[in-house]
């Protein structure tokens, strides 16, 4: 029998929908992604990218203090068990995800930990296909799948995640490792001179690397920058490799012109931030939504997740190349399942 509504995807935007739909008595399956080594490399593993960063200063409800008690309380101990020791200092970026996790769990929604790796919209019931061979079908479907940050794909970059990298200056641009140190961010679009312009709150410098000797970013986005004073510019340049150590994690980096020929140099940072863009997580679809230039799956009526198929919904980051936030991400999760449920009951669908 086919599913009324199938989610796929694992960050807030699929969690809220689960726990809208549940509530909904539309007994939602949640496909939360695979965990295997090659999602692993991709920052696709289940929980999305809030698993990927350290405290989560920025989500309403969860003011700094001791969390230890209420996450024992809350999450079920099997999962409790591999998570980090709570910091004592406020939620964390994987705490918040299983909390949300273990409430959609608690409200009924069903978890599968699988990929959806094809999808054919254009038969209804819509058809699903899972890594393990899971042929599902499904009346509605919310793609809530993310994105994730680009990386350069240096090995160095991969060893310090969580321990000086990050594609995430509003996340953890704060952390005390990065406050008063020289930082480095790469890129030369609107993300790299938010970032830097972000992080020059709390690092002593903030050099912006960049492989041309002027900005992909826009005139007022990129004045900005040049015209801070803790803001350098590295023109020319590419980053080799992430410097560091078990011990202090990121110590520097590796600098390289494409210019010419020259010796590579040095350069003291404590946090190296990539910015060289986001990839939405939508090769399943094989490019039967509509998407805007850069591959985000477009809301084809303003205010709502439709997308241009009807019955197929689309909430978080896989939507949203502007805010990228936990909280809206949440947020249009909540409307994905509102928009399934009554599109389900306009459709006759019981
Ligand atoms: P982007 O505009 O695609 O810029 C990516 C930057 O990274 C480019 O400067 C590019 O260099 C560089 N880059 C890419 N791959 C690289 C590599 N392998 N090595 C070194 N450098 C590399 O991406 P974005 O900055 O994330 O912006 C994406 C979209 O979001 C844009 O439309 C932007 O306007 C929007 N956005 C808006 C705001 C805002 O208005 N507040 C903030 C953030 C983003 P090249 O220039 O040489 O190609």
């Amino acid at each position: 029998m086919a599913e009324r509504v199938v989610i796929i995807g694992s960050g807030p935007a699929g969690w809220t929908a689960a726990i809208y739909a549940s509530r909904a008595s539309l007994d939602p399956l949640v496909l939360e992604g695979a965990i295997t080594e090659d999602n692993r490399q991709r920052g696709t593993l289940p929980l999305g990218q809030l698993a990927l960063t350290t405290e989560v200063e920025n989500y309403p409800g969860f003011p700094a203090g001791d969390l230890s008690a209420y996450l024992d309380n809350s999450i079920a101990e099997d999962k409790r068990r591999y998570m980090a020791p709570h910091a004592g200092e406020g939620v964390s970026g994987p705490e918040l995800m299983e909390l949300m996790r273990q409430q959609a769990a608690n409200f009924g929604a069903r978890i599968q930990t699988d990929d959806v790796v094809s999808a054919d919209l254009s038969t209804h019931p819509f058809q699903l296909t899972t890594l393990d061979g899971t042929q599902i079908e499904a009346l509605s479907v919310i793609v809530a799948t993310g994105a994730r940050a680009n990386y350069l794909g240096l090995e160095s970059e991969d060893r310090f995640k969580n321990a000086g990298v990050s594609a995430c200056a509003v996340c953890d641009g704060a952390l005390p490792r990065f406050r008063d140190k020289p930082l480095v961010v790469v890129g030369g679009g609107d993300s790299a001179m938010e970032e830097a312009t972000y992080l020059a709150k709390f690092g002593s410098t903030v050099h912006i690397v960049h492989r041309r000797d002027a900005f992909r970013a826009s005139k007022i986005m990129a004045e900005r920058a040049l015209a801070h004073e803790k803001i350098q510019v590295e023109w020319n340049s590419v980053i080799d490799e992430v410097l560091g150590n078990d011990q202090e994690g990121v110590t520097g980096v590796r600098l390289k012109s494409t210019l010419d020929e020259s010796e590579s140099r040095e350069l003291e940072a404590s946090g190296y931030f990539a910015a060289i863009g986001h990839t939405p997580n939508t090769d399943f679809l094989n490019g039967q939504l509509e998407t805007n230039d850069a591959g985000y799956v477009i809301w084809t009526t303003a205010g709502r997740t439709n997308t241009s198929i009807d019955g197929v919904f689309a909430a978080g980051d896989v939507a949203d190349d502007y805010y990228r936030q936990a909280v809206t991400a949440a947020g249009t999760g909540c409307m994905a399942a509102l928009d399934a449920e009554r599109w389900l009951a306009a459709n006759g669908f019981e």
